[in-house]
């Protein structure tokens, strides 16, 4: 099948591409000697294995722990399917079935609707933004008090940074134009999807191409175009609108098991905690790169159309999206502690990129001529 087979070649392109990361310095010594002793510990992620950006930062944070430890801590990696499915990474690393596990905070807001916060909001705050609520603003803390009760300490491991709008295959004019539209959509922004007349739908990566394909969606929302390009999207849609209002970044988690990691002696800890937090900036790092070069591709040679959204349809998304965070809100207290927290943080956050990221993008290049 042609699309199957661009899907493989595509994949394989950009496996090559991804074999191009950041050459690591070489020590002038090599550390040879035997582990004393070794520790195995498995990590099931919510993606197929391989898949760039996504499933490589995972494969690349376990490298990066095995290599810091001299192979002391172990860690092998499962694609979605492989091990236990891309929705049930959640419960097998709560129950100790895998030790680790890679995927977004969104997928299990079924078990606590304010772990969706930690995936992304709508609107809400960019990577560098998040990250530094996360590190330096009291959001990680929140994280891990929700975790907690699920026997799972949560770590930032990856952002995609802002993301497409997604894939369609009629233009989108008008409000119209998305009542009753099946697409996928995850967490908070597929509420205020549907609130706005759509019908989201919720679906791991892996099952995107298909579901599109045979009209089981009528649309879809993935990453970026260095993510997407991997599945083939392009194929299979017309459309691809930004700008990416339902995950202005997305965080990748680690997720680890509370009693696996409290059985760690403490400088393996700090070293799955640095690993983590090296991880979380380069997926960021290699998004930003990569982004602009698989968009030109998808244009030039699949015949991508890039679309804006009409400004009245986002206008309409924002308001359902701070009615959906104020009702979560009210969910419960700690719910109402993370939503004050990210608030106040993004108000805080946004009064000063006001001055410095907005007004230096504003004045990096001339104004368009009148
Ligand atoms: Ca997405």
């Amino acid at each position: 099948m042609y699309g199957r087979t661009l899907v493989g070649i595509v994949i394989v392109a950009l496996l090559a591409a991804c074999a191009e990361s950041p050459t690591p310095l070489e020590s002038e010594t090599e550390t040879t000697t035997a582990p004393v002793e070794s520790i195995e510990w498995k990590l099931v992620m919510s993606w197929p294995k391989n898949l760039p950006g996504l499933a490589t930062s995972a494969e690349r944070l376990a490298q990066r722990i095995s290599d810091m430890s001299n192979k002391r801590l172990v860690v092998k990696v499962y694609g979605a399917g492989e091990y236990v499915g891309a929705f049930q990474v959640f419960d097998a690393v709560s129950s100790g079935t895998a030790e680790m596990g890679h995927a977004a905070a969104y997928y299990w807001r079924g078990k606590a609707p304010i772990f969706a916060v930690f995936g992304t909001v709508p609107f809400g705050m960019t990577a560098q933004e998040t990250n530094s609520w996360l590190y330096y603003g009291g959001g990680l803390e929140l994280w891990r008090e929700a975790y907690a009760p699920f026997n799972l300490i949560p770590f930032p491991a990856g952002n995609s940074g802002v993301q497409m709008a997604g894939w369609f295959n009629k233009e989108i004019n008008s409000l119209a134009d998305i009542q009753g539209l099946k697409m996928r959509i995850p967490g908070l922004g597929g509420d205020v999807f549907q609130r706005a007349g759509g019908v989201a739908v919720q679906l791991p990566g892996n099952e995107l191409y298909t579901s599109l394909q045979t009209g089981v969606i009528d649309a879809t929302e993935w990453v970026g175009p260095y993510n997407d390009l991997a599945f083939g999207l392009h194929d299979i849609a017309k459309y691809y609108y930004y700008p990416g209002w339902q995950e202005p970044n997305a965080v990748l988690e680690l997720m680890v098991n509370k009693e696996a990691y409290a059985a760690l002696p403490s400088d393996l800890q700090h070293i799955v905690e640095v690993a983590a937090r090296a991880t979380n900036q380069d997926a960021l790092d290699e998004f930003t790169a990569r982004n602009m070069a698989s968009l030109s591709t998808m244009m030039a040679e699949h015949g991508v159309e890039l679309r804006r959204l009409p400004d009245d349809v986002l206008a309409t998304y924002r308001e359902h999206a701070r009615d959906v965070l104020d009702e979560l809100a009210t969910v419960d207290d700690l719910s109402a502690r993370v939503v004050a927290s990210y608030k106040a943080f993004q108000a805080t956050v946004s009064d000063w990129h006001d001055l410095a990221e907005e007004a230096y993008f504003d004045v990096r290049q001339p104004a368009p001529a009148p």
